[in-house]
């Protein structure tokens, strides 16, 4: 009975193998843990994921968790968090990426999540860039800012389209609303997964409108293609 009343809301099982889950594990088992391909733990314009976006005078560096392996443990949770709307799982993802990065995050203002168009964010009911946005917040006790960069075009799902169609289809896709809010501020962008980097750049784009504004990138997973 207390088993069960320990348990209340929590999932006790691993959600990459099912295994039951032990004490002091929450949603992921050691092994499966131990086994996840991990990223670079570094943010500065040396890291894998920095090549594949534009450098510009207002980034600083990007770096993900995760490296996606295909029907691997990765890809699991990603579709937890995208698709079977286990948030919870979500904000334990961004707690985990604000823990492992936070020496790089010291001097972060806001943290943005890569937004959604409301018309997506009606149909998923949550928008998964945000919830591991603040689970970030929750380490890094800085602000989650999701009202100045916005997405005005609701394109098309980037999963199979090339890089240069991708690079079409989010184009003029964001649009920032007020730019001296950012005026001179350490911007965090969040991502669920960095591809291309078409829809980061594109992003960067819009936040670097404002004057004398830092960004570095960090995402959950990154998928090479
Ligand atoms: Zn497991």
């Amino acid at each position: 009975m207390f088993k069960n009343l320990i348990h209340l809301g929590f999932p006790n099982n691993c959600v990459g193998c099912s295994n039951a889950l032990v004490q002091n594990e929450k949603f992921i088992c050691s092994s499966c843990f131990f086994f996840l391909p991990k990223g670079e733990l570094k943010i500065d314009k040396t890291s894998e994921s920095s090549q594949i976006l534009v450098d510009s005078p207002y980034f600083f560096g990007a770096s993900h968790l995760f490296n996606f392996d295909k029907n691997g443990k990765t890809q699991h949770l990603l579709h937890e968090l995208k698709y079977k709307s286990n948030t919870k799982l979500g904000v334990y993802l961004g707690e985990l990426i604000g823990s492992d990065f936070q020496p790089f995050l010291k001097e972060i203002d806001y943290i943005v999540p890569v937004p959604l168009h409301p018309k997506k964010l009606y149909q998923r009911g949550y928008n998964q860039s945000e919830i591991l946005a603040n689970g970030i917040s929750n380490i890094i006790l800085k602000p989650v800012n999701t009202d100045n960069l916005t997405r005005i075009k609701n394109t098309e799902t980037q999963t199979k389209k090339s890089k240069k169609a991708r690079i079409e289809n989010v184009k003029s896709a964001f649009s920032i609303m007020d730019t001296t809010i950012f005026e001179n501020k350490n911007i965090l962008l969040i991502d669920d997964v960095m591809t291309t980097g078409s829809t980061l750049v594109e992003c960067m784009r819009e936040i670097g409108k404002s004057k004398g504004v830092q960004i570095k990138v960090l995402a959950l997973a990154r998928a090479i293609v």
